[in-house]
């Protein structure tokens, strides 16, 4: 058995050339476990959530990376977060079959992917990728075309055990030798989504590099985590006014907002709302996603 939940940072040392390995199991079995999806939306979430992952690692950012496509189609949401702590949750919500054959467009009925990356105290950072292509790899690879200065590439791929992705990226610097870098891609091109998922780093690295002269970083784990809380979900109450909230609470006696990322319920009675329209009106106003 592999180990589970691991990323992996390594550096082809006479090339300039780094890469990354993500695998994601027990924290994307909790996902799944949780979700009413279909597993054709499921992966799509699985490889959203690995590239998230490879994303904040290539960025090195401290703070998160989303990914994230609403629209009108079957699938109406997906949301894939990391953090630069290497945790991870993600959402995909469905309201009607994905029928044979629709592209990624049809499946969404959205033009866009955006990816917002939030390092610390910095504004927002928000980037749109047209959601055109057959694949997740394919639409975020015209996003590091487009972005990156450095030469990037991407695979990723899932099942409803594992998500999995690995990275390639040219280093800063002078005297790129595009011979080596088109070798490494001929290479890693050789990778089947199969051994993306089943095998451990140090497999996969021998499998595709064995004859590169390559130095494998130690691993981080990566976890589940949600971000939710008591006192964010005030704040949400808060935003949306005094007279909507005492209108819900005369039809339900009591206000009780189920986190859909991790499931996680916080309840809110009449005493406990009076509390939180008592308390200064200078508190900040969350996000819809709380
Ligand atoms: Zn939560």
């Amino acid at each position: 058995m592999k180990q589970p939940d691991l990323v992996y940072r390594f550096l082809f040392e006479e090339e300039d050339i780094r890469g990354q390995h993500v695998s994601i199991d027990n924290s994307w079995q909790r996902i799944v476990d949780q979700s009413d999806a279909e597993p054709a939306a499921l992966l799509l979430l699985g490889q959203a959530l690995a590239a998230a992952t490879l994303l904040v690692e290539t960025l090195k950012i401290e703070g998160s990376i989303s990914l994230q496509v609403r629209g009108d189609g079957p699938v109406h949401l997906l949301m894939a977060e990391a953090t630069s702590r290497h945790t991870i949750r993600g959402i995909v919500r469905q309201n009607r079959p994905i029928e044979t054959g629709q592209t990624l467009e049809n499946i969404f009925a959205a033009n866009a992917l955006v990816i917002t990356i939030n390092a610390g105290d910095k504004k927002p950072y928000q980037g749109i990728v047209p959601l055109q292509g057959n694949s997740l790899t394919e639409i975020l690879q015209t996003y590091f075309d487009q972005s990156e200065q450095l030469p990037t590439r991407l695979w990723l791929a899932s099942s409803l055990q594992n998500a999995s992705g690995l990275l390639l990226q040219q280093m800063p610097g002078e005297g790129h030798d595009d011979d080596s870098w088109n070798r490494l891609l001929m290479l890693t091109d050789t990778v089947e989504d199969q051994e993306l998922l089943e095998l451990e780093t140090t497999q996969l690295l021998h499998r595709l590099y064995h004859q590169e002269k390559l130095r494998l970083f130690p691993a981080e784990s990566i976890q589940f985590a949600c971000s939710c809380s008591r006192q964010r979900t005030q704040n949400m109450l808060h935003s949306l006014g005094e007279a909507e909230i005492k209108s819900i609470l005369a039809e339900q006696g009591e206000i009780k907002i189920t986190c859909e990322f991790c499931d996680a319920s916080y309840e809110f009675d009449a005493v406990d709302l009076g509390e939180v329209f008592s308390e200064a009106e200078s508190q900040p106003s969350s996000s819809s996603l709380h």
